[in-house]
């Protein structure tokens, strides 16, 4: 391209034409980005995170595509950041400091309901304790406490022993339910990460023949899937209308 032999104004007039254009792609493809999400694509293609789609199938840098995440949520979340990106008023700069600033704000307050004997905690070892609670209370392949019996988690009979057995005594609603041993079982087998992705966030168990169909309980046609992927597979059962309104 050579712009040697053309007027200044004419430059000029191109290169602001040229930003207008590049700032309205920008958006477009913060819209795309929030369509494949959405749509939960990135796991169609064994990626743990839309973030993992950008950087490894698109080709962003790290820092590339946390922005762009980071801008496509916000605009989710207030539209008229569009316009303002389209007019130039805020960047991906902005908006990525914006949401490192709304994380700051969470963070202080989770310092301040932190008891008195820990006080003046600096962000590593608040992470590092959130880290030692989330592994003590969350991990799903340990036996549940007792106090969420009552939220209908089946009491332990010697046919529950079994992972993924079912009850003789009750067939229909039993097996339809995945009972806790089944369920630790599922975990175990699939080393605490998820049967599409790997990804050890967000892991829920699937029916692979669905309830709805006849599928059973039983750990056969249980898989362990993340969040995302168990999304996809039920976007590509029943259709994205339907599951719509199960994605947030
Ligand atoms: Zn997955």
């Amino acid at each position: 391209m050579n712009l040697n032999s053309i007027s200044n104004s004419e430059l000029l007039s191109r290169t602001e034409n040229l930003v207008h254009q590049e700032r309205e792609i920008l958006t477009s493809v913060l819209h795309h980005l929030q369509e494949v999400n959405r749509r939960r694509l990135f796991s169609y293609y064994g990626f743990k995170s839309l973030f993992d789609f950008a950087v490894l199938k698109l080709g962003y840098s790290n820092d590339a595509a946390y922005r762009r995440i980071a801008a496509m949520k916000l605009m989710s979340e207030i539209p008229e950041v569009e316009s303002k990106i389209n007019s130039g008023e805020i960047t991906l700069t902005h908006l990525s400091m914006a949401q490192t600033l709304f994380r700051q704000e969470k963070i202080e307050k989770l310092k301040g309901y932190l008891p008195y004997k820990h006080p003046g905690n600096t962000i590593g070892e608040l992470f590092v304790k959130l880290c030692d609670l989330g592994l003590s209370e969350w991990d799903p392949s340990k036996p549940l406490k007792k106090k969420s019996a009552k939220f209908g988690a089946p009491q332990k009979t010697k046919s529950d022993v079994v992972a993924g057995s079912s009850n003789a005594a009750d067939p229909l609603e039993k097996q339809s339910k995945i009972t806790t041993p089944a369920r630790r079982f599922v975990f175990r087998r699939a080393n605490n990460s998820c049967e599409n992705c790997q990804s050890t966030f967000a892991l829920e168990v699937d029916h692979i023949i669905p309830k709805s169909k006849g599928g059973s309980s039983n750990t056969e046609n249980l898989r362990l899937l993340c969040k995302s992927c168990n999304q996809r597979a039920a976007i590509a059962k029943i259709g994205i209308k339907t599951m719509e309104k199960y994605i947030t």
